[in-house]
């Protein structure tokens, strides 16, 4: 049934971002609607153990949004499952179609549609993620202290996540296709002085292997792109730096941009090129990428809504 709904505050998004927008935009009296899209919960569903959410020593990524989604409803947020098709943001109130086929008219928009780690597509990788293979090592480096691990990639993410990883890990090996890396030149010589890390060129990942029971990470099997020869590498850890893509699709024509398609906000603020329109989380934040970060823009960003449209009533 189609249908149109307004509302004072559209959260398009429900990672650590949209529900804590949700929190702050139900405590400011807007009654957001909140949409959640084909990932409810976000990113941190997609993992295990989260060690860094302040006030939690550990807890499983699917529960810790469980908790936020029900935070978010408990404070008086409307958490719709519908995943937003089109965004009109030329004139006010803005207006959102969803595939369920209900449209939403908007007078303000937090945009909190996160992003996605690019990974290589194999089976094997997708069977061990969150069980040995990650895309973060911000988030699970801690959990492979005195260990050897492996980093695939070559641009500065790769070796930003392999310099990090060696205040853990006992062992670092950075495997690339190439006998050179796309990283800026002040990383790599960072890279290249580090004793823990040990490049290997021109060899590409061919599968990730590893145990039943519990399942976990023993190793790599790589090739060489050059001689196809297969070898084999022990390790724990396998950490996919091949970058990350912010989920722009609604707005890469409409709003500011850079970075490889983040969107452009204020200093100091959530506000983006069009007023009215502010992003937060990591459709924002090519830098820090983690769920308090993405949650406290959320704040930012409700906040920021409530007083841009008491100023303006
Ligand atoms: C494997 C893994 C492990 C991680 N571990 C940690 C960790 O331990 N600690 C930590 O701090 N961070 C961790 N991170 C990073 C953290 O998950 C992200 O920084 C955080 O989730 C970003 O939050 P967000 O709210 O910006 O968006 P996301 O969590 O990316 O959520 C985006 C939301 O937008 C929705 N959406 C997208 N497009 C649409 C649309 N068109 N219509 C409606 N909704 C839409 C999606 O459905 C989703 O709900 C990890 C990330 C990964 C991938």
């Amino acid at each position: 049934m189609t249908e149109t709904r307004h509302t004072r505050l559209l959260i398009i998004g429900s990672g650590p971002a949209g529900y804590t927008a949700g929190v702050y935009g139900s405590r400011a009296m807007l009654e957001p609607i909140l949409v959640q899209g084909i990932q409810p919960g976000g990113q941190l569903t997609i993992t295990t153990e989260v060690e860094n959410w302040p006030g939690i020593a550990e807890v499983q990524g699917p529960d810790l949004m469980i908790d936020m989604e029900a935070h978010a409803k408990a404070a008086g947020t409307e958490v719709i499952a519908d995943h937003i098709s089109s965004l009109d943001l030329s004139k006010r109130p803005f207006t959102a179609v969803g595939d369920t086929g209900t449209t939403y008219t908007a007078d303000s928009v937090i945009l909190a549609t996160g992003a996605q780690a690019k990974w290589l597509g194999m089976e094997s990788e997708e069977k061990f993620k969150g069980f040995g293979v990650s895309a973060c090592a911000t988030c699970d480096g801690f959990f492979y202290r005195g260990d050897d691990v492996v980093v695939i990639g070559g641009g500065n993410t790769a070796v930003e996540e392999a310099l990090f990883l060696t205040k853990f890990a006992n062992k670092v090996t950075l495997i690339h296709r190439r006998d050179e890396l796309r990283a800026e030149k002040i990383l790599q010589d960072r890279l290249m002085k580090n004793p823990k890390i040990e490049p290997l060129w021109f060899h590409q990942l061919d599968e990730v292997l590893g145990d039943e029971d519990p399942l976990s990470v023993t190793g790599v099997r790589v090739k060489n792109v050059k001689t196809d020869e297969m070898q084999e590498i022990p390790c724990k850890g396998v950490f996919v730096a091949i970058g990350h893509a912010p989920s722009n699709e609604l707005v890469k024509d409409t709003l500011e941009t850079h970075m490889g398609g983040y969107v452009v906000t204020a200093p100091d603020s959530t506000a983006t090129s069009i007023p009215g329109v502010f992003a937060a989380g990591d459709i924002t934040d090519h830098i820090y990428r983690q769920a308090v970060t993405s949650a406290g823009m959320g704040c930012m960003a409700a906040l920021e809504v409530e007083r841009f449209l008491s100023e303006e009533d």
